[in-house]
């Protein structure tokens, strides 16, 4: 096969110019993310380097130029990946990626300074661009942003590609094939090469960014999720969590006999008033650190608002759910919030969900016990049998604190 290396050339130049071009056209309307700057740049030095490539037989001087520009690509390219994942910086320092390609393209220029013989110049530059291509290989695999990235492993597969081709076109260098067809099927081959790798790069660039977009958005939607769900004053579930928890732990049954209570700081008005709005919030943290202390892990508890809280517990009766009350008040008779303030008390209402019955209505009948622990002087556990209309209340338990 006689190939027309101009023709090739102006192909591969149109071909890599275009590459270079929808990049940068995206670069400039799109949200893209560090690095992508290197890969443009490393896309049109690739073009200038084809461009030029077509001068070198009449204007022999650009020769060096255009070589530098197919050698750089590699390590441009890496410059980028560097850039792009920069929270995960590769233990290997950036400068030995220059100092590299520097190496690799002063070989090949003593090689040409020497006058030296075509396949001298030939296996110079395919060596140095195979041990480029392999080197980056090796430092984009060992990114940590790989593992579960389709399109960095794609970038690893170019760049082994490219260092095989170039390998092969080595080996036909040495062994001073530059004339025979091999060595032209090699030429075309490195010339598909280095055109794919450069429309790869875009598919590749243009990937990477979507998968950075993709992950922030993910991000941030589980931080929105966080916002909306967690009472970020006692870092427990809000309101509406909690039903949506209790709602989940009561359908994925059956956890009788579940166990529901709901609990009030007693005066805790008083708190506000007496040492300030701060010490309120600090003795609502308190109270939930105490709760979260006390639970097993499929205990649901929530803050339904202002000082009130509410736990479900599966697979718990009544009376357990009393003593988890009492270990909850014991928690925190062991804290002080102020050094002025006695330990705070708590008042409970405990109902047993019946079967079938809806959080909310359980709720509501937690609430009647709770209005009267509270009546019956505070600093205790009321549980509450029968239904909210005939609401029956059992024997108290005082969880021994003094109410303020
Ligand atoms: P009781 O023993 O009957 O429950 O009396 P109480 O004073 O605890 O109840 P009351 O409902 O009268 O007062 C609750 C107070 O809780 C009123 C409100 O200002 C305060 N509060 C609600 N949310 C917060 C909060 O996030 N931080 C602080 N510091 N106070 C809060
Ligand atoms: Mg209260
Ligand atoms: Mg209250």
């Amino acid at each position: 096969m006689n190939l027309h290396l101009p023709t090739l050339l102006t192909v591969c130049v149109a071909a890599l110019a275009t590459s270079a071009g929808v990049m940068t056209l995206y670069g400039s309307t799109q949200r893209t993310y560090r690095g992508f700057g290197w890969w443009v740049l490393a896309q049109w030095l690739l073009a200038l380097g084809c461009l030029l490539q077509l001068f070198r037989d009449g204007t022999p001087e650009v020769l060096p130029l255009a070589n530098l520009l197919l050698l750089q690509w590699p390590i441009v390219v890496l410059a980028g990946m560097r850039h792009f994942c920069l929270r995960h910086p590769s233990r290997v320092p950036p400068a030995l990626d220059w100092l590299l390609l520097a190496l690799a393209y002063l070989v090949w220029l003593a090689t040409w300074a020497a006058q030296g013989s075509l396949p001298a110049t030939g296996a110079a530059f395919a060596g140095g661009a195979c041990v480029l291509h392999t080197y980056s290989a090796a430092m984009v695999w060992r990114m940590a942003e790989t593992r579960g990235s389709v399109a960095m492993k794609l970038l690893v597969a170019t760049d082994l590609a490219a260092a095989t081709v170039q390998a092969a076109r080595l080996v036909l260098a040495l062994s001073g094939h530059t004339e025979s067809a091999a060595s032209q099927e090699m030429l075309l081959a490195s010339g598909m090469v280095v055109v794919a790798s450069s429309l790869v790069m875009v598919y590749l660039a243009l990937m990477l960014t979507n998968e950075r977009s993709e992950a922030n958005l993910r991000a941030m939607h589980r931080k929105l999720r966080y916002l909306a769900d967690i009472d970020m004053l006692t870092r427990v579930p809000n309101r509406r969590r909690f039903h949506e928890l209790a709602g989940q732990a009561l359908a994925a049954g059956p956890l009788q006999p579940c166990a529901l209570m709901m609990f009030d700081v007693d005066h805790f008005k008083r708190i506000n008033d007496l040492l300030g709005h701060a010490t309120g919030d600090e003795a609502l943290r308190q109270v939930a650190r105490c709760v979260r202390d006390s639970l097993r892990a499929l205990d649901v508890a929530g803050r339904l608002g202002g000082e009130e809280f509410a736990v479900l517990l599966p697979e718990t009766s009544v009376d357990d759910a009393m003593t988890v009350a009492a270990r909850i008040v014991a928690r925190l008779g062991d804290r002080q919030v102020a050094p002025s303030l006695a330990p705070l008390s708590l008042s409970f209402g405990v109902v047993q969900l019946h079967p079938g019955e809806s959080l909310d209505d359980a709720l509501r009948r937690a609430d009647q016990a709770l209005y009267e622990a509270k009546r019956q002087g505070r600093s205790r556990a009321v549980p509450a049998f029968g239904m909210e209309a005939q609401p029956v209340f059992g024997e108290s338990r005082s969880l021994g604190l003094t109410s303020l």
